[in-house]
């Protein structure tokens, strides 16, 4: 079309030089009849002239044509450089839209999945906040007593640790320590009925000698050396009579106590202006239900726990499933390390890391599978240890969840999905566990797949559908 358009040019410039000259030739020669009618330069000369006319036309024709053709050709140079320039940056631009892409899809599964973690982080610091103040009303209701020893609270489990799969009606988990008042110690004793893989302990309560102790209360007695007499007279009931069976704490006993502290010391706290509260039914934990004037509720769990020597590794109160073991045993939690684990994760993390988006959002997509949040937990909390901190931003989310699907179904495959704790070498150095975790033979979570081939055939079945739901259900 160009092209078209230039010879066109060329053709009307031609005929219109042409023309120009021929006219201005017309008057040369009307201007020559004048002159040699008035006795001017001879014929020759002036035929001399009108040759060199002539020349003169056609240089100037081609001084044109040649600068159209300079100008066509320069056009066409920069337009074949543009070309080259535009196919490197569409590749870029391609790059960028499949970025663009990846974000769209990141943003319709947030929707899709309510993925906006809620207000977790205030949450926990007014739950943190009201564990605390409650904590400082037991010390001073109970420091003449000989109740446990209520310690700083833990935060634990998905709403603490900041990917609760829930939407609402988020669930705090709170561990508190609980240590031997003066004149007690604790001995952790395996429970005979041991089952994998929770193990389960017993807590025994012993009396220890407090006569040679420096005591700025002169009223407390020695339970071993003063006489029952001197003691029922003197004394506050000993542990061994409140919270115990036998020799042994007992979680149903430490639960009902708390309960009936919490619901005695609700009024006496700030937050009872802000909050109303309901203690709700629960035999191992103290379970609180908590309504602001707005409607919005959340619930606090207390569960009552013993620390394994100085380690990250706790006892619990509460058992996480049916059938409920006898009150005096308590079962091995490794909750405080794990949220031990994603605090260190968060540091460690770019910022707006997408690791705890990726566990919400695979939670969502397993609902009804069968599979545990707990195996998915293990799974993300392996492959965040395998994964380099910088391949967790943000945009890269659809791959990480891609990589836990991908290593839950291996597991699957494979009946085995090791344990967090035992025998990892890649766990952090933040993390203290008790040395026999660290040699233990990694134990298998999925080792009720490979002793029953019936179940894991069932599970691979329904994790597929799930998949298949997850890559073409939209
Ligand atoms: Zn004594």
């Amino acid at each position: 079309m160009v092209i078209l358009l230039l010879i066109w040019l060329v053709q009307w410039i031609y005929h219109y030089i042409n023309e120009y000259l021929d006219k201005d030739v017309n008057q040369q020669r009307t201007q020559l009849l004048q002159e040699l009618a008035q006795g001017g330069p001879t014929l020759e000369q002036r035929s001399w002239g009108a040759v060199l006319w002539t020349a003169l036309r056609k240089w100037l024709f081609w001084v044109v044509a040649g600068t159209l053709m300079l100008l066509l050709a320069h056009r066409w140079l920069r337009k074949s450089i543009c070309e080259e320039e535009n196919s490197r940056d569409s590749e870029n631009e391609e790059s960028e839209e499949e970025n663009r892409a990846e974000m769209n899809m990141i943003y319709i599964f947030s929707r899709r999945f309510h993925l906006s973690v809620p207000k977790l982080a205030s949450g926990r610091r007014a739950v943190q906040e009201l564990l605390s103040d409650l904590l400082q009303v037991s010390h001073s209701l109970f420091s003449d007593s000989f109740f446990p020893v209520l310690e700083p609270a833990i935060g634990v489990g998905s709403a603490c640790e900041g990917w609760s799969p829930q939407k609402e009606d988020v669930v705090y988990c709170m561990f508190v320590p609980l240590k031997p008042p003066h004149g007690y110690a604790f001995h952790l004793e395996p429970d005979i009925m041991r089952e994998m893989p929770q193990m389960r302990m017993r807590v025994r309560v012993e009396l220890v000698c407090t006569c040679t102790r420096e005591q700025p209360n002169q009223k407390i007695l020695c339970f071993l050396h003063n006489s029952a007499e001197e003691l029922k007279r003197n004394q506050v009931a000993s542990l061994l009579h409140t919270l115990c069976t036998g020799p042994y704490l007992d979680g149903e006993k430490i639960a009902l106590w708390f309960q009936t502290f919490v619901i005695s010391a609700w009024s006496v706290l700030p937050q009872s202006h802000y909050y109303s509260m309901k203690v709700l039914p629960s035999c191992r934990s103290c379970k609180m239900k908590l309504m602001k004037a707005s409607g919005r509720s959340f619930f606090v769990e207390v569960v009552f726990s013993v620390q394994q020597g100085d380690s990250d590794i706790f006892l619990s109160s509460q058992p996480t499933e049916a059938p409920f073991p006898p009150s005096t045993t308590w079962l091995e939690s490794y909750a405080v390390a794990e949220a031990k684990f994603f605090r260190h994760v968060s540091m460690q993390a770019p910022p707006h890391s997408c690791h705890l988006k990726c566990l919400r959002l695979c939670a969502r997509l397993l609902e009804g599978s069968g599979l545990s949040i707990y195996a998915l937990k293990t799974t993300v909390m392996h492959l965040l240890t395998l994964i380099p901190p910088s391949e967790w931003q943000h945009k890269y989310l659809l791959m990480r969840v891609d990589d836990t699907m991908h290593y839950l179904r291996c597991c699957l495959e494979e009946k085995c999905l090791k344990h967090f704790f035992f025998g990892n070498e890649d766990m952090p150095e933040e993390i203290s566990l008790p040395p026999a975790f660290q040699e233990a033979q990694p134990l298998n979570l999925f080792q009720h797949l490979a002793d029953d081939p019936a179940a894991q055939t069932e599970a691979l079945k329904k994790f597929d559908k799930l998949q298949y739901y997850l890559y073409f259900g939209f």
